[in-house]
């Protein structure tokens, strides 16, 4: 079971990382959390050791359903074994300085307990609306018309690379709006599709 995760998949995010809008990422950006980054929903999430700003990004997650490598976007649709919502945590300052610095993101997106995931709703790719809150405030929209990569788009480019596995989860990238996280901050995600799932960070 791996976690692919997709950077820069939104026209608005992607200009308030600081990124032109006029040269979208493609092929997509891509990066792994480890099963040590998983939390299910409902739990505490434990705060990270490394003094630097937490920011939440909410995202929708396709989950993998059989083996191998999508022919085409059409050929992706058999691969999906659903959705669900969840929370893409970043060490944002840090974040910052390795990209300066032109090194892996591993240390700011890939530690403990930094990919927040709800339980997969077993619905075919479809048009999806979905909301991030932190403490009963909307703080991000999400829709699957504005992804610059739609899914079977991304499993194709992940296929290139990787053979899919059952159980792979997939962030496929956050909506703008991303901010910081406090201590004993209320995170859910939801849609009306997937339903409602929410974490509460570690006071
Ligand atoms: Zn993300």
């Amino acid at each position: 079971m791996r976690i692919f995760c997709i950077g820069q998949n939104d026209a608005a995010h992607a200009r308030e990382m600081g990124r032109s809008p006029a040269a979208p990422a493609d092929p997509p950006v891509v990066f792994m959390k480890p099963p040590s980054a998983l939390v299910p929903p409902g739990h505490d999430v434990p705060w990270p050791p490394h003094p630097s700003a937490l920011h939440f990004e909410t995202e929708l997650v396709a989950g993998i359903g059989r083996s191998g490598r999508p022919a085409d976007e059409s050929d992706a649709l058999r691969f999906l074994s659903g959705f669900t919502l969840g929370f893409d945590l970043t060490l944002r300052d840090l974040q910052a300085e390795l990209k300066a610095a032109g090194h892996p993101w591993e240390r700011a997106k890939a530690f403990d307990h930094s990919a927040l995931c709800g339980a997969l709703v077993p619905v075919p790719w479809q048009p999806i609306t979905f909301t991030g809150s932190i403490n009963g405030v909307v703080r991000q929209s999400g829709d699957t018309k504005q992804m610059i990569h739609p899914v079977p788009r991304l499993l194709v480019e992940l296929g290139r690379v990787w053979s899919l596995q059952p159980g792979d989860l997939v962030f496929t990238g956050t909506p703008a709006g991303v901010g910081p996280l406090a201590r004993g901050d209320t995170l859910v995600a939801e849609s009306p599709v997937l339903g409602r799932f929410a974490w509460r960070m570690e006071a």
